[in-house]
């Protein structure tokens, strides 16, 4: 589909936001650190039940070793737990499945969330912590949403979400206000928002880490945010949530 496959200029668009910042991707099927040892059967003692998670996510992966699958699901696992820490209103997601098909086939975007099937496609080759966790980001919105989000919205959230998951730790929001204004970022989608590259993936980007509880927005427009969250969660009608940030200004 055409709206992924800007997907991959996401990857640039993301690279100038973290520029300098170091970002590295690390390949889940090649390169990946050594497995541990297999554990005794004291240290296999069960201490916690698995997570909710654990069987829930369908990773279709002709060739995969289980290290490979452990990682894919490490991956997502910790996909889910960024993006609940930055958006807590849509609640835990350990109940919504993502569903990922990693093939030697090329693919028609190498990776990218496909809408129609709700599935995260990539060839082997591009199968890395930060492609997969972007992906993932996007099936765990849809999923929970139920609707396709805003795309604005969609990416930023699977930007900043595939960062932390490659770091460790969120990206420090921007100093100051986005430049562009959010409401031209807001109404653009499908060919306007191919036709605006990876600057809108910059913006968007930029705009969520402003919005954020961390971020430096005033406090009414973060309170206008946490509420385009919630009545997106609640309603799933994109009219109606992006009604709240209509006092979010550009400048
Ligand atoms: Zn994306």
């Amino acid at each position: 589909m055409r709206r992924e496959r800007s997907v991959l200029r996401g990857r640039a668009g993301l690279a100038a936001i973290v520029a300098g910042a170091g970002v590295q991707a690390l390949c889940g099927c090649a390169g990946a650190p050594p497995p541990p040892a297999a554990p005794t059967v004291a240290e296999a003692t069960p201490i916690a039940p698995p997570a909710a998670s654990a069987s829930i996510d369908d990773i279709e992966w002709e060739g995969a070793t289980p290290r490979d699958r452990e990682l894919a699901a490490e991956v997502l696992a910790l996909t889910r737990r960024a993006v609940e820490r930055m958006l807590p209103a849509l609640g835990p997601l350990d109940g919504v499945r993502v569903r990922v098909v990693v093939s030697d086939a090329p693919q028609p975007w190498h990776v990218a969330y496909f809408l129609g099937p709700r599935e995260v496609r990539v060839e082997r080759r591009f199968m890395d912590r930060l492609n997969l966790a972007h992906e993932a980001t996007h099936a765990l919105l849809h999923g929970r949403l139920g609707i396709a989000p805003p795309r604005w919205f969609d990416e930023a959230v699977a930007q900043l979400a595939a960062y932390d998951v490659v770091h460790g730790k969120p990206l420090e929001p921007p100093t100051g206000r986005p430049l562009f204004e959010l409401k031209a970022l807001r109404a653009l989608d499908g060919e306007a928002w191919l036709a605006a590259g990876g600057h809108a993936y910059a913006d968007s980007a930029n705009w969520l880490g402003f919005l954020l509880p961390s971020g430096p927005a005033p406090d009414a427009e973060k309170a206008a945010f946490a509420r385009y969250v919630e009545v997106l969660a609640a309603s799933r009608d994109v009219v109606l949530a992006d009604r709240e940030l209509a006092t979010v200004t550009g400048r």
